[in-house]
């Protein structure tokens, strides 16, 4: 089943990838408790390609409100969630 590296935090606290990646639309609308928060923070700092996914969604929501002054739509999101899992999922 898991045949790619996916990052596991050690000890109690931490999420792994997967958790990481379906906190991280909440985490980006600022919809994610303080705890949780940290914890996403955390796996973000620890784990490069979800770190880098992060910013780059960061980044695109940026230029989104910039130019349009609109919520992304939520089609966009899921489809960019999407991408992001299926990328990881065809990492060797
Ligand atoms: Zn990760």
């Amino acid at each position: 089943m898991s045949e790619h590296e996916i990052y596991r935090p050690s000890g109690l606290f931490g999420m792994d990838c997967g958790e990481a990646v379906d906190a991280l639309l909440q985490y980006l609308d600022g919809d994610l408790t303080d705890a949780k928060r940290a914890l996403i923070e955390q796996h973000l700092a620890a784990c490069e390609p979800c770190g880098a996914a992060a910013s780059f969604e960061r980044e695109l929501r940026a230029v989104i409100a910039d130019r349009c002054h609109e919520r992304v739509p939520e089609s966009l999101v899921t489809k960019i969630a999407e991408a992001i899992n299926k990328e990881r999922n065809l990492g060797s």
